[in-house]
């Protein structure tokens, strides 16, 4: 049957890194479930909503028609059918994202599309995320969770930002992962049977193969 790996673990861990390369070696779709987060949220700012009001994010979680190209080598995320790929990816919906995130409606609706998306998969799919192995596809194949230092998870994230300030961008981070573990609806976790690797020490490469690894096994 199809192949599910579900890849989990804080922001900086280079989770989306391997997880479009395990897809690409492996003939797999790849999905960022993270971008369809930021989609929605930038689709919520952009219509003035406010997004420290979870009843007006719940009334309008409905709305927004996001779609994600599954292609490892490209992934496109689309919003009512405009290319959302450079917008989701601004300070101010980075910021923003973890208090949309929170709220329960967003999360049924975007978990939803998570599990039309995997089901349709033909070959199996990489699904990375927070809550992946714990809540959207608990009967997963294979679950991974990603760790790392904070000092390398800041210095990795600074470095894709060409030229961020490091101490900066280690306490949003760290905000953003307390922010997103500590939420009621399906915060970041580690499933009880997915298999921990703490990549600190690791360069992308080995990462890659270790899942790899773990995927034949
Ligand atoms: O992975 P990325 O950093 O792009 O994720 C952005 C945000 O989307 C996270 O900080 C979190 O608030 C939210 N998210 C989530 N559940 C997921 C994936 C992402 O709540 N499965």
């Amino acid at each position: 049957h199809p192949v599910i790996v579900a890849i989990d673990g804080p922001s900086g861990t280079g989770k989306s890194s391997t997880s479009r390369a395990v897809a690409a070696e492996l003939g797999l779709s790849y999905l960022d479930t993270g971008a369809q987060y930021r989609a929605i949220t930038w689709w919520m700012i952009t219509n003035g909503i406010d997004v420290a009001d979870a009843a007006a994010v719940a009334d309008a979680a409905a709305k927004p028609a996001i779609v994600s190209g599954t292609d490892p080598a490209h992934p496109t995320i689309t919003v009512d059918g405009v290319d959302a790929s450079g917008p989701i990816r601004t300070q101010e919906v980075t910021a923003k994202v973890s208090a949309v995130s929170a709220v329960p409606e967003v999360r049924t609706r975007i978990t939803g599309l998570q599990r039309s998306i995997a089901a349709a998969a033909p070959n199996g799919i990489v699904v990375e995320g927070r809550d992946i192995g714990t809540t959207v596809l608990p009967d997963a194949d294979l679950k991974i969770f990603l760790t790392a230092s904070p000092e390398a998870r800041a210095a990795r994230r600074a470095g894709e930002l060409k030229g961020a300030d490091v101490s900066a961008t280690r306490e949003a981070l760290i905000k953003r992962d307390a922010a997103d573990s500590t939420r009621t609806a399906s915060p970041l976790a580690k499933a009880a049977d997915a298999v921990e690797v703490d990549t600190t020490e690791l360069t992308l490469q080995q990462v890659i193969e270790c899942v790899v690894t773990l995927v034949a096994e």
